[in-house]
């Protein structure tokens, strides 16, 4: 059966009164955006604390239920039969129907589940069940009836129109992107990042990026290495604005005035206090990282603590506490992982001393960077200037 309607499922839990209203009003809006790499015509409709969407035209089904899946916020994708009619005998009817055409086998247990919005309806929900599932009981003598564990829950709903679904797809759950403000990920082309990216816009938070380019030392494969990341994240957080840093000056005059053991702290607090300069400049309300406690030298406490001393703004780093497989896994799952796997080195590893220090204390290497005075307010401000931004959509 081909459907033309999917009724999409979303936790109601802490969404009640006006907060309720921009959730599913942001869900809608995220839907659109990714229902519009589908070939096909579709409407979005809200109805009575329900979101449809409805296809106007011929469509892919495997497609559609792709760009569901990647909608955060949506709990579950229940493909449903509509019918225009709550006229018992019809209901009936297209129930039998509907597990006739949807099911190759009718030989499976089941529990009928009844829900009537309309409570003037004028039979119960025990009612309906029970008749229902007696209806079905006589037209497939192999199906089975199980309350307890069903195979198939056969939903039938009772509203304006009648509702008959059994199929859930389940979705990514989280929030809408865009209910939880706006952060600015420092995006590298590693692993941990991108899942930071993930992450945190699975919370709602809508993520614009920074990558930090050092060229000639980082090439231009790298550069689109970070680009294609992106792109794979933005299939689920929706377009993002990648601000590309030449880092090359800032990083270079580290390197020629600071001792090589502190050179990566030093060149992550600087990283912090452009990401800052942009992530203020762009609405953003904290930073976002992929760092993972103990995972390298500027990784341990101590480091972080150093390197988050630079700004003002939160940084939040959403894999802190992960070990380095279940982050892959979550690279596998959201496809970024083949991509970061692909041998092109960015600036850190360019530049990283043999014997970093783990535990620098906030003078000495605040002690350092006075060695920094002369020209690096200059490079700062010029690193900001020739920011070249690209604009990141799904493709
Ligand atoms: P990732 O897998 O995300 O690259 P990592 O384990 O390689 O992380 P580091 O290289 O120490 O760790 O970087 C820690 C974090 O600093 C990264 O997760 C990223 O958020 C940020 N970062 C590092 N290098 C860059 C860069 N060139 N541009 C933007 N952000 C960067
Ligand atoms: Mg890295």
């Amino acid at each position: 059966m081909l459907y033309k309607v999917f009724l999409i499922k979303y936790a109601e839990i802490g969404i009640k009164g006006k907060n309720r209203y921009i959730f599913e009003n942001a869900l809608c809006d995220q839907i659109k955006i990714s229902l519009s790499r589908v070939e096909g015509e579709f409407q979005i409709r809200k109805e009575m604390g329900r979101i449809y969407v409805e296809a106007l035209s011929d469509y892919d089904y495997d497609d559609v239920i792709d760009a569901l899946q990647h909608v955060f916020g949506i709990v579950a994708i229940c493909p449903v039969k509509i019918v225009d009619s709550t006229e018992w005998e019809t209901v009936v009817v297209e129930t039998i129907k509907y597990v006739e055409e949807v099911y190759d086998k009718q030989n499976f247990t089941f529990k009928v589940a009844a829900k009537r919005a309309n409570k003037s309806y004028p039979k119960t929900s025990p009612e309906i069940c029970m008749e229902l599932g007696g209806a079905l009981l006589d037209s497939f003598p192999e199906l089975k009836v199980d309350i307890h564990q069903p195979e198939v829950m056969i939903t039938v709903e009772i509203r304006k129109q009648t509702n008959i679904y059994s199929v859930v797809i389940p979705g990514l759950g989280g929030l809408p992107v865009g209910t939880g403000g706006k952060a600015m990920v420092l995006l590298s082309g590693g692993i941990d990042s991108p899942v930071s990216s993930y992450m945190i816009a699975k919370r709602g938070v809508k993520v614009d990026a920074v990558y930090f380019h050092a060229p000639p030392y980082t090439s231009e494969r790298a550069k689109q290495k970070v680009i294609d990341l992106a792109t794979q994240v933005s299939k689920y957080t929706g377009e993002i604005q990648l601000h590309v840093v030449n880092f090359t000056d800032i990083q270079m005059y580290i390197y020629d005035q600071c001792p090589h053991d502190q050179l990566t702290i030093i060149m992550k607090r600087y990283m912090v206090r452009v990401a800052e300069a942009l992530a203020e400049k762009n609405g953003c309300l904290g930073l976002v990282t992929g760092e993972s406690i103990g995972q390298v030298a500027s990784q341990t406490m101590q480091s972080m603590a150093v390197i988050e001393e630079a700004g003002n703004m939160p940084i939040y780093r959403p894999v802190i506490a992960f070990d380095k497989q279940d982050i892959v896994n979550i690279a596998e799952k959201i496809g970024t992982y083949e991509i970061s796997i692909q041998p092109y080195e960015d600036c850190c590893t360019t530049f990283v001393a043999k014997h970093p220090v783990t535990k620098p204390t906030l003078s000495s290497i605040q002690k350092s960077e006075t060695h920094l005075v002369k020209k690096i307010d200059e490079m700062f401000a010029r690193a900001l200037d020739t920011v070249e931004t690209i604009v990141i959509r799904p493709e």
